[in-house]
C-alpha cells in the first residue's frame, strides 16, 4: 500500500471517531487539527490543507442525517478527501487515429522512461499495437534503457544514437507510426527544468502534435510538483498526470494534490520499479484503501453491537442528573462486560481517552454479575427504580426468588450505593475532571 504513514494515521483518526460514544464538537475539533497535522506531514501545501478541514468541520456541524453520526462523520470525511484528489476517476482516451500520440515530459529521473514501458504494457495487453519513440537524446544510455524496457515486453522502439536534433529523429520514423495504434514518445529531461529543457519542449510539441502531453512527477519531490506541473503547462499544455514512486515516499501529498492547478488529471500512478507497478488512478478507490474502509465498516459495525446511542445518551443524562437507579446500574454494568475493561471504554468517549484509571476499575467478575442480574429481575419495578425500599424482608424475599442468598443481595445494594453516591458528585460536573481526580464515576468495584 503507497502511503502507509498516512493511511495508518487516517484508520486511526477514523476508528476514534467510530468508537466514540458521542460525535460532538470537542470531537469534531479534536478530529480536524489531527486530520490536519497528517496531511501537513505527508506533505501537502498548508492552504490547501486548511480548505479541506474547513469543509470538512462546516459539513459536520450543519448537516443534518438520518445516519447514525458517526457513520455521517467519516463518510464527510470520505467524500472530501475524494473530492481533493479529483473525485471522479478519469482515464485516458485513446481515438483510433493511426497512430495516437502521447508525448511523455519530465525533470531528469522522474521515471519518465519507466513510466513508458508500464503504459506500453499496459495498453499493449488491452489490444493495441504500440511502438516507442526514444528523443532523449543527450544520454546514450537513456536510449538502451528505453530499448531494453521495450525488449522485455515486445513493443518496437525507434531510436537513432547519432542524431542529435530529437526533431528531426521524430520525422526520420514518420512513415512508421501509421502501422501503430499508439506511439509513445520519450523526452529529454534536466536536473530542473531549464530554459534549454523549455525550449526543447515547445519545439517538439510544435511539431509532434501529441494527443496526450503526460508529465510524469515523481512523489518524492513533495510540493515542489505543484511549480513545476506549472511550468510544464505554460509551455505545452500537461493534459495528464503520472505520478511515479508513490511506493518510496510518506511525502507524496505534495505531488498528489499539486499538480491539481494545470486542471490536468492524475490518470496513473507508479508503485514501484517493475513494469506492473502502474495502477489507474481511481480518487474513490485510493481514499477507500487509504482510510481502511472495509476494516472501518466492520468496526462500526461492531460499535453499533456494542452501543445503541440512545441508551448511551440516556445514561450520561442521568449520570449527569444525578438520577440513578438498579436498572442503570445493570445497564451499565452489562455494558461494560461487553465493551471489556474500563480503560477500552473510555477510550471510546472523546475526552476520556488517554485518562490513567486504575487498572480493572470496573471489572466485575461474570459470574457474579449473572447473579447480580438474577437479582434485579426478582425486585419489583418499584424497587428497581428505588432500592432503598429494599429492606431486611425485601431482601429475603429477593434472595428467595432468585436463587441467591441476602449477602449478595446486600452486596448488590452496596455497590449500588456506592454508585449513586459518585453519580450524585457528578451531578452537573465535567466527568473528565471528575475522572482527573481519581473520582470513578462508575464505582462498580
Ligand atoms: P526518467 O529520467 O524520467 O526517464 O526516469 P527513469 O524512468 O529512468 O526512472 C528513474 C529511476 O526511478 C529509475 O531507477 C526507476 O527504476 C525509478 N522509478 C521509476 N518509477 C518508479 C516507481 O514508480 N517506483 C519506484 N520505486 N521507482 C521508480
Ligand atoms: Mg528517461
Amino acid at each position: 500500500m503507497v502511503l502507509d504513514k498516512l493511511g495508518d494515521k487516517f484508520k486511526e483518526i477514523l476508528s476514534k471517531i467510530a468508537r466514540s460514544i458521542f460525535v460532538d464538537d470537542k470531537l469534531i475539533n479534536e478530529l480536524i487539527k489531527e486530520i490536519q497535522r497528517a496531511l501537513l506531514t505527508a506533505d501537502v501545501n498548508v492552504n490547501l490543507v486548511s480548505e479541506l478541514t474547513k469543509s470538512i468541520k462546516e459539513r459536520a456541524l450543519k448537516e443534518k442525517t438520518k445516519l447514525d453520526q458517526r457513520t455521517h462523520l467519516i463518510n464527510i470525511v470520505y467524500e472530501e478527501l475524494t473530492k481533493f484528489l479529483g473525485d471522479e476517476k478519469s482515464e485516458l482516451e485513446i481515438v483510433k487515429k493511426n497512430p495516437f500520440k502521447i508525448m511523455m515530459v519530465g525533470v531528469y529521473g522522474s521515471g519518465k522512461t519507466t513510466s513508458i514501458a508500464k503504459i506500453a504494457n499496459y495498453y499493449k495487453k488491452r489490444g493495441y499495437k504500440i511502438a516507442t519513440l526514444g528523443l532523449d537524446v543527450h544520454r546514450p544510455a537513456a536510449i538502451d534503457q528505453l530499448e531494453q524496457l521495450c525488449n522485455k515486453i515486445k513493443v518496437d522502439c525507434f531510436t537513432n544514437r547519432k542524431e542529435k536534433n530529437p526533431i528531426k529523429i521524430y520525422n526520420e520514423f514518420k512513415d512508421k507510426y501509421i502501422k501503430y495504434d499508439l506511439l509513445i514518445i520519450d523526452t529529454a529531461g534536466r536536473d530542473s527544468l531549464d530554459k534549454e529543457l523549455v525550449k526543447e519542449i515547445k519545439e517538439l510539441n510544435q511539431e509532434i502534435k501529441p494527443d496526450e502531453k503526460i508529465l510524469v512527477i515523481s512523489a518524492d519531490i513533495g510540493q515542489a510538483a505543484q511549480e513545476l506541473a506549472k511550468c510544464f503547462h505554460e509551455n505545452c499544455g500537461v493534459t495528464s498526470v503520472i505520478v511515479s514512486k508513490l511506493d518510496g515516499t510518506a511525502r507524496a501529498g505534495g505531488a498528489l494534490t499539486g499538480t491539481a492547478a494545470t486542471g490536468a488529471k492524475i490518470k496513473f500512478i507508479g508503485t514501484g520499479e517493475k513494469i506492473d507497478d502502474l495502477e489507474t488512478f481511481n480518487p474513490k478507490g485510493f481514499v477507500s484503501r487509504l482510510l481502511g474502509m472495509g476494516d472501518l465498516e466492520s468496526l462500526l459495525e461492531k460499535a453499533k453491537e456494542v452501543i445503541d446511542e440512545e441508551k448511551v445518551g440516556d445514561i450520561k443524562e442521568r449520570l449527569t442528573s444525578g438520577e440513578f437507579n438498579l436498572n442503570d446500574l445493570y445497564e451499565q454494568m452489562i455494558a461494560m462486560k461487553k465493551m471489556g475493561p474500563l480503560n477500552k471504554i473510555m477510550e471510546m468517549i472523546p475526552g476520556f481517552s488517554g485518562l490513567k484509571l486504575p487498572k480493572d476499575a470496573l471489572q466485575v467478575q461474570e459470574g457474579k454479575l449473572k447473579r447480580w442480574g438474577y437479582i434485579i429481575d426478582s425486585c419489583t419495578k418499584k424497587e428497581r427504580n428505588d432500592p432503598e425500599l429494599i429492606d431486611s424482608k425485601r431482601a429475603e424475599r429477593i434472595a428467595k426468588g432468585s436463587g441467591t442468598t441476602v449477602s449478595e443481595v446486600r452486596e448488590l445494594l452496596k455497590q449500588y450505593r456506592m454508585a449513586k453516591k459518585m453519580m450524585k458528585m457528578m451531578k452537573g460536573k465535567d466527568p473528565e475532571k471528575m475522572l482527573k481526580k481519581g473520582r470513578i464515576p462508575f464505582g462498580l468495584n
